[in-house]
């Protein structure tokens, strides 16, 4: 019986703290602007002013991320010390793996300027993931396959066929030249954490027409 009480007791003033602490889904944190939701990716930008911390957000999912400024930040979970400060980088990407319960924790920027990444959740783990990688992986969870390419002006990824629904960010300004198999080019003006969803397959070449260097990372449902 009393320890019956004692659970009660505890499991009440967790909602409590929870809602003093405003703990809420990523999606209705106020720095986490979402910018696509679909059956598959929920992606948001977030923007965090100087000195400013989010609330205590909940990620369900496997996810992934990108940054799109130099930075320092500190990550803290309920009812834990706030770590050290820790360098955030510009075209830095990340692929984190859920683990059993949500990730619950909140972000603060000890830098002096504004701290930018976009974050993508990936609402549907496959239950086999597909064999078809369309170059070498530079990060990956059970959900996605991630493609980083870093383009010096001229440079071109070589061309690569997507078999799967994949994402495309921009991690820094960079005039894009895109070409299909059929020789045919694009070519797209695109700034940091500009991103375009794509839904089918897809054979191209990824080349920085631009002068100064570019990187673009592609993000790969498996
Ligand atoms: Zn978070
Ligand atoms: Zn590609």
């Amino acid at each position: 019986m009393k320890s019956c009480f004692c659970s009660v007791v505890v499991l009440a003033f967790a909602g409590w703290a929870g809602a003093q602490q405003g703990l809420v889904p990523v999606e209705q944190e106020p720095h986490h602007h979402v910018v696509l939701k679909n059956d598959s990716v929920l992606v948001t930008h977030v923007v965090i002013p100087p000195g400013e911390a989010t609330l205590y957000h909940t990620h369900s999912y496997d996810r992934a991320a990108v940054h799109l400024t130099n930075n320092m930040i500190t990550l803290q979970q309920p009812n834990q010390s706030e770590s050290e400060p820790m360098p955030a980088k510009i075209g830095e990407i990340s692929a984190s793996t859920r683990q059993g319960e949500p990730l619950t924790h909140r972000v603060r920027n000890t830098g002096p300027g504004p701290f930018e990444v976009i974050d993508v959740e990936f609402l549907q783990r496959p239950a086999q993931a597909s064999g078809a990688t369309a170059a070498p992986v530079a990060a990956e969870n059970p959900s996605a396959r991630i493609y980083n390419w870093v383009l010096a002006p001229g440079a071109s990824s070589g061309q690569h066929t997507h078999e799967r629904p994949y994402l495309v960010i921009a991690a820094t300004t960079i005039q894009l030249k895109m070409t299909g198999p059929d020789g045919k080019t694009s070519i797209h003006e695109v700034k940091a954490g500009d991103f375009h969803w794509v839904d089918s397959k897809v054979t191209h070449t990824l080349a920085n027409n631009g002068a100064t260097e570019g990187q673009i990372v592609e993000l790969e449902l498996k």
